[in-house]
Formats: C-alpha cells, structure tokens, sequence
C-alpha cells in the first residue's frame, strides 16, 4: 500500500517510464522514506492513479455544493463563536467592500489534516491537490441515526454498501449520510444532553481501520461535527485516521444529492502553511 501523498514523492524523483519500473520504483520507496517491502504495490496503485486521473476526466452533468454556508452564528465543536467577520472599509466611505475575517480551523464545512491529530503528519497546505479530487461513496445510516444519535459507520455497514454497490475503490473518499446536515441551523446538530455532552453520528474505529487498510481510502467525511461519534471521549477514529497520513471532512451538506457511488469529489482545501486543516468549499460532480 502506499499512503496518500507517498506516490507524488516518488513520482517527483523519477521520470513517469523509470516510476512504472518496480526495481526502480523499490529504490524509490527506500528514497522517498516508504518501506521497501511495499514496492511490488506500487503497480497496482500507479495504475489506479491513472485509472483516477481517466475519472475525474470523464463528463459530468451536475455540480453539487457539500458546503454550509459558513455565518458567525454556525454550531461548532466547542459551542461558542469561532468566526468573526468584520467590515474593513465601505463602498460609500472607502470605494471598495472588504472584511476581516477571524476564523477558527475546524469550523464550518472543512478540512482535517493530518496534523491535526499527529506530530508530523502533513499541514493542509502539503496535502498534495491530486489527493484532494477522488472517487465519492457514500454509506446511508440515516435509518439507523434516526433512532440512535450515537450510531456509527461500521464494518457491517461497508460489507452491506458493498454488496449493493460494489467494492470501494483505492484512493477514494468514503462519506457518512447520516441525514445530521439537516439539522445545522439549530441546536439539534450539537444535540447536547442535560450533562451537555453531545450526540451525533460517526466513523467506528474498526471502520476507520478497514477502510484504511483493506481498502487503502484516503478521505473520510462525514456529514456531522466530527468523523467520532458525538459523545467520543478518546477520539479513536482521529488518532488513527489522521496518523496514518490521510484527511478527513467534516460537516458536509447535501450528500442526499449524490448517488452512493460513481460521484467525484472535489476538495477545495485552504492553502495556509503550517495549517492543521480549514474551512474548505467542497463540490461534487455527478
Ligand atoms: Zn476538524
């Protein structure tokens, strides 16, 4: 398997016919800090980079926005103002309309970036841009978050996406619909109980590890606060997603828009240096 990010270290060190040759492409790895024993993957995952390359330029009939429109009074984590925006001069008073902005990384729709929950994962401005368009699939637990608030994607539920939609494809992004974008104007999204602790879906830990590592994915989303469930208290899906070098979204809108596969996603993610992640304008093509 090579992690997101790996192939474009290894493609920058060699020439696209020396990269397709994989005694070449074993010294590349051991070049590029990947282990060397992962090299006889490297065919496959190349080819698959082409094969994602031929997708995103396919046509595309619709554009469907995933992004909230991002106010000062929009529900985050922490439950208290996490963006500002100001006016900065007036077109009556100085001919032209601008603001200050003061906003918070991880509010709105946006991105995590490995950082976030590691040492010396990838800031968001290294992410690199062929990372950020990939193949959607999304698993529906609307039925099941209805009725329980803690609800998560598991395994049982990527077995059962699969059987109907076949198998998720490497170098993707895997999203959660759990309906929660329906509730972002109102308190329903943090769903605070009387301790004030939250309740809303996410990734299972052991759906984090699948994805990961059966399915080498590199983007989970979901459509809530966060990819744990709500009242998490260690943040396992993050400590391990992140870590191992991948992205991940948060509060996505609109996947009700979108077939549960055969959808591109396009990530508009902020290019701020040293960035752990931010608010991103996320598209998709169908
Ligand atoms: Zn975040």
């Amino acid at each position: 398997m090579c992690v997101p990010g790996c192939m474009e270290k290894i493609s920058k060190k060699l020439g696209r016919r020396q990269f397709l040759g994989s005694m070449i492409a074993a010294s590349a790895y051991a070049a590029a800090g990947c282990t060397q024993n992962k090299a006889i993957e490297l065919a496959s995952a190349s080819s698959d980079k082409a094969g994602i390359k031929q997708r995103t330029q396919t046509t595309f009939t619709e554009v469907v926005d995933l992004t909230h429109t991002l106010s000062t009074d929009f529900p985050n984590f922490f439950g208290k103002p996490m963006f500002k925006l100001k006016s900065n001069t007036t077109l009556k008073k100085d001919h032209f309309n601008t603001n200050y902005i003061e906003v918070f990384e991880h509010v709105g729709t946006h991105i995590d970036a490995p950082i976030h929950f590691s040492a010396d994962g990838r800031t968001v401005d290294e992410i690199p841009v062929s990372d950020l368009v990939l193949p959607l699939h999304i698993i529906d637990i609307k039925l099941k978050a209805d009725k329980d608030h803690d609800a998560e994607v598991t395994v049982e539920d990527i077995m059962e996406y699969e059987s109907k939609h076949g198998q998720i494809k490497e170098a993707s992004c895997v999203a959660m619909n759990s309906g929660w974008d329906k509730r972002a104007t109102s308190n329903d999204f943090r769903n605070l109980d009387s301790k004030k602790v939250m309740h809303f879906p996410g990734f299972s830990l052991d759906a984090s590890k699948f994805l990961a590592e059966k399915r080498n994915a590199y983007s989970i989303a979901s459509d809530t606060l966060s990819l744990d469930r709500g009242n998490s208290k260690d943040f396992a899906t993050h400590y391990h997603w992140l870590p191992s070098g991948r992205f991940g979204i948060e509060c996505l809108a609109n996947l009700d828009q979108l077939p549960a596969v055969g959808a591109t996603i396009v990530v508009g993610a902020p290019k701020f240096k040293g960035g752990t992640g931010g608010p991103s304008r996320i598209i998709a093509l169908k």
